[in-house]
């Protein structure tokens, strides 16, 4: 495994593709310290609950922990009230939205080897 530094932080657009063994790889990066998130349980997803009464999208920002979902609460005075949910449950509401069967996506995955 190799390790990275952790690369400018662009709040929002830490969906990227990674190259790992020759495979682009989605992989999400902390909004806070910059780093590829590797344990989905302790992190979040987070959002501007404004969306909620102006029915506009919302960015999201990605944080590792706790830690970091508070510093990136801190770089964004701008949000009133922010809303977050675990990172395990973003998987879920995507694959709903896409609609995908997490279980075949899964096998598919075993099958390329990652
Ligand atoms: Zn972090």
């Amino acid at each position: 495994m190799q390790t990275r530094q952790p690369q400018s932080v662009v709040p929002g657009a830490n969906l990227r593709i990674r190259i790992l063994e020759g495979r682009a790889c989605p992989v999400i990066l902390c909004d806070a310290c910059g780093r590829e998130i590797r344990n989905g349980m302790p992190g979040h997803y987070m959002y501007d609950m404004d969306c909620f009464s102006t029915e506009n999208d919302s960015r999201i920002s990605f944080a590792c922990n706790q830690e970091c979902s508070d510093r990136v609460e801190g770089q964004h005075p701008e949000v009133k009230v922010w809303g977050w949910m675990n990172l395990k449950n973003l998987l879920a509401y995507l694959a709903t939205s896409l609609n995908v069967n997490v279980g075949d996506v899964q096998r598919s995955i075993a099958e390329w080897g990652l």
